[in-house]
């Protein structure tokens, strides 16, 4: 009997989980490497020993009509739950109520819960940093940077953030055009743990002046822990502008803003700890939905390739899956 075709998926953030899902549904054949220890790239929980902090991703929301129907399935998987925080907005009139209607899903209980949910029982190797695509006799092979050989694979997804796509792809000289002019911003992202509840009106605020983009309440969150923690996360150009500070600079900077927000002293702080992203959203939009060399096998997703949300990862991973299959 024939083999169903082998296929390779770089990443298995968003974006790669997508491909993979419905990869997998027709019968394919997928494994998945990732350079980190677990799946769900910028999608991240962190586990402390003060609880768990989503670092990335902190919401997402549902506006294309398959994402939608989609994630009502998660939902009733339980794989993610809505969230309805008190939210505020803070700007030159100060800190002020800013509700909307918004559906606003996060992983249950906590962001990583929804990308260990899409990664089923796909094959993942982890820890493996993939350094170089070779193209063998009509199939490819991944280098890892330990020198060690996977494949052969029939077919590739390269499912990573633009300037890790860049080097893979100009090595093959093949679409690496639009991962080499897609620019991402940095960020920083601080995770607090207060002595004391703070006594604050809001679960979250979107903050539209000074150092901080966001403030949230972890345990406002579905299925999160009842702690006192919160996560800060900065503005792309203050994070350009602190890029080599130091983490515990950066707690304090922050730590700081947060309280002039709020205009009152803070608790004392029982834990802390800071994540710089280097990558962390692309600084514009882009509609290219996945690029893709079918005679060649290839195909590249992110969402860089459509929007820089999380949905945006989603509705890529599809269409670099879909492109793949009318091709077999
Ligand atoms: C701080 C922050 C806040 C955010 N907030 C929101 C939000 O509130 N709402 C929203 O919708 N979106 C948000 N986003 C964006 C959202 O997280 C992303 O759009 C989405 O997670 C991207 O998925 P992806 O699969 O395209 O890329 P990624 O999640 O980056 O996945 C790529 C994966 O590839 C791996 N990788 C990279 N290079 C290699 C290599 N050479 N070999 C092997 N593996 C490799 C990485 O480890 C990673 O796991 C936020 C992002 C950040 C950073």
């Amino acid at each position: 009997m024939n083999q169903p075709p082998s296929v390779a998926i770089i990443g298995a953030g968003m974006s790669g989980l997508s491909a993979a899902s419905l990869l997998r549904e027709t019968g394919l054949n997928v494994t998945l490497f990732d350079k980190s220890r677990g799946s769900g790239g910028r999608m991240s929980s962190k586990r402390t020993s003060a609880g768990t902090f989503d670092m990335g991703t902190q919401y997402f929301t549902a506006r294309d009509s398959a994402f939608s129907a989609t994630v009502d399935a998660w939902l009733a998987a339980g794989w993610v739950a809505v969230w309805q925080p008190r939210l505020f907005r803070y700007d030159e009139h100060g800190l002020h109520p800013s509700s909307d209607d918004q559906r606003r899903l996060v992983g249950n209980p906590r962001m990583t819960a929804l990308s260990r949910a899409l990664l089923a029982d796909t094959p993942l190797h982890s820890s493996t940093r993939i350094e170089q695509l070779q193209r063998d006799r009509q199939q490819w092979r991944l280098v890892d940077t330990e020198g060690e050989s996977h494949g052969p694979f029939d077919q590739i997804i390269v499912a990573v953030p633009p300037a890790q796509a860049a080097p893979l792809l100009r090595a093959i000289g093949s679409l690496s055009g639009p991962a080499e002019r897609t620019s991402m911003d940095p960020g920083w992202a601080v995770a607090l743990g207060f002595a004391q509840p703070l006594n604050v009106p809001f679960d979250a605020v979107f903050v539209r002046s000074g150092p901080l983009d966001w403030i949230a309440r972890e345990a406002s969150k579905p299925g999160r822990e009842a702690t006192q923690n919160w996560v800060l996360q900065s503005t792309p150009a203050w994070a350009a502008g602190h890029l080599d500070d130091s983490p515990e600079q950066v707690i304090q900077e922050l730590t700081q803003a947060l309280a002039e927000v709020l205009g009152q002293r803070l608790p004392d702080l029982s834990f802390q700890q800071a994540h710089r992203w280097l990558y962390a959203r692309p600084n514009e939009t882009s509609d290219w939905g996945a690029l893709a060399a079918p005679d060649q096998g290839l195909f590249v997703c992110g969402d860089w390739c459509v929007g820089g949300r999380l949905e945006g990862a989603w509705l890529s991973g599809q269409q670099a899956a879909k492109a793949l299959l009318e091709r077999l």
